[in-house]
């Protein structure tokens, strides 16, 4: 069998759904990401704007020398629709689905290590690796799109037509010499702009261009700091990240079920829990609940911040106790927040 397929067949015995190979030389979009940067529409990411990183960013050589190909992967995390008595509920905190279930990167990154060492030991036993589930300093969508796993959309997702845009991507560099599996024809997204259209922020400035300084993505996952006051009514209940750009795609009505448990909901509850309980939370409940998932990541205060905002987009007074009880918290992020919140409810009820 050629190793092509042979990688096909371990990568699909690992749990990948897609996967695919091309040459590690530079990527063409790579002019696009710079000139993205130069707009300032990385927002507080200054780590992706850092010198070392936009070069190794752009010549994977200066990440892995010798490297001569990448093996792109792809996981379909779809782990379906919460109950509209739930999902519908404004009481209730929103999260992006890929957080529903596990962390991840503990689920993918063993794997693709895995994936990595038989790929090493198929090839005659001698060369090197790196492997990331989106820390590293790659473009994996271009990787993945030039390896044939789906399209780049206009909402900058990649999306394959048999899954759609719900798919976590790793990428494995390698120093050994792999065969390219060239791109099958794939469609595109014509004349469709409904995810730029839908985006509650306007953060898709243009086809195929975020500011992630607007995104509800970005806010409420990757910004540290106050969330800026004009945006903050768009949130909603959105408490972790925003999929309305991958809910009004096409695509997904080709979205299934996810095969992972690890990424499924242990119920639909715990998928969007009620607000006030959230903003409830203390260190050590927050550390119990959401260790193993994406959302430790953000860290209470982080969580917190964004409770509170959608507790002031509620508007209900049922939010005031749990609020008036975080104007002591510790961490000012949150004291200022709740602050807001309770500022907007009292503008409510007047
Ligand atoms: Fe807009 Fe949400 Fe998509 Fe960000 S994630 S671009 S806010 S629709
Ligand atoms: Fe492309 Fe339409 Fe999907 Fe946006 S919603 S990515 S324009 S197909």
């Amino acid at each position: 069998m050629p190793l092509t397929d042979r990688i096909r067949a371990q990568a699909a015995a690992l749990g990948f759904d897609l996967v695919g190979v091309s040459p590690a030389a530079p990527v063409p979009t790579f002019d696009r990401y710079r000139e993205w940067l130069a707009r300032g529409y990385h927002g507080d990411m200054a780590y992706l704007s850092r010198v070392d990183r936009v070069a190794r960013r752009g010549d994977p050589t200066r990440i892995l020398p010798g490297v001569c190909s990448v093996v792109s992967v792809g996981l379909n995390y779809y782990p379906g629709s919460l109950p509209p008595e739930v999902a519908d509920d404004p009481a209730r905190g929103r999260f992006s689905r890929y957080a529903w279930g596990g962390d991840y990167h503990d689920l993918i990154l063993p794997r693709l290590k895995r994936l990595a060492e038989f790929i090493i030991a198929e090839s005659g036993g001698e060369g090197e690796y790196r492997a990331y589930v989106d820390t590293g300093p790659v473009l994996e969508r271009a990787y993945a799109a030039q390896a044939g796993l789906g399209f780049i959309g206009k909402s900058t997702n990649l999306i394959n037509p048999r899954f759609g845009p719900w798919l976590f991507l790793g990428e494995i560099l390698l120093t050994v010499e792999l065969e390219p599996t060239p791109p099958p024809p794939l469609p595109s997204c014509g004349n469709c702009r409904r995810c730029l259209d839908a985006c509650p922020t306007g953060a898709l400035t243009a086809p195929y261009l975020l500011d992630a300084r607007r995104c509800l993505s970005y806010l409420t996952i990757e910004a540290r700091g106050a969330i800026p006051i004009e945006l903050r009514p768009r949130l909603g209940n959105r408490v972790y990240g925003c999929d309305v750009c991958l809910e009004v795609c096409p695509w997904s009505r080709f979205a299934r079920p996810t095969d992972e448990d690890a990424l499924r909901p242990s119920s639909p509850e715990e998928a969007a829990p009620p607000l006030v309980e959230l903003m409830r939370l203390d260190e050590a409940a927050f550390r119990q609940r959401y260790r193993g998932t994406p959302i430790y990541r953000l860290k209470r205060r982080g969580l917190l911040r964004n409770v509170a905002v959608a507790l002031g987009n509620w508007g209900d007074p049922a939010a005031i106790p749990a609020l008036t009880a975080a104007l002591h918290d510790p961490e000012p992020l949150i004291r200022e927040h709740a602050a807001w919140a309770l500022a907007q409810i009292g503008a409510g009820r007047r």
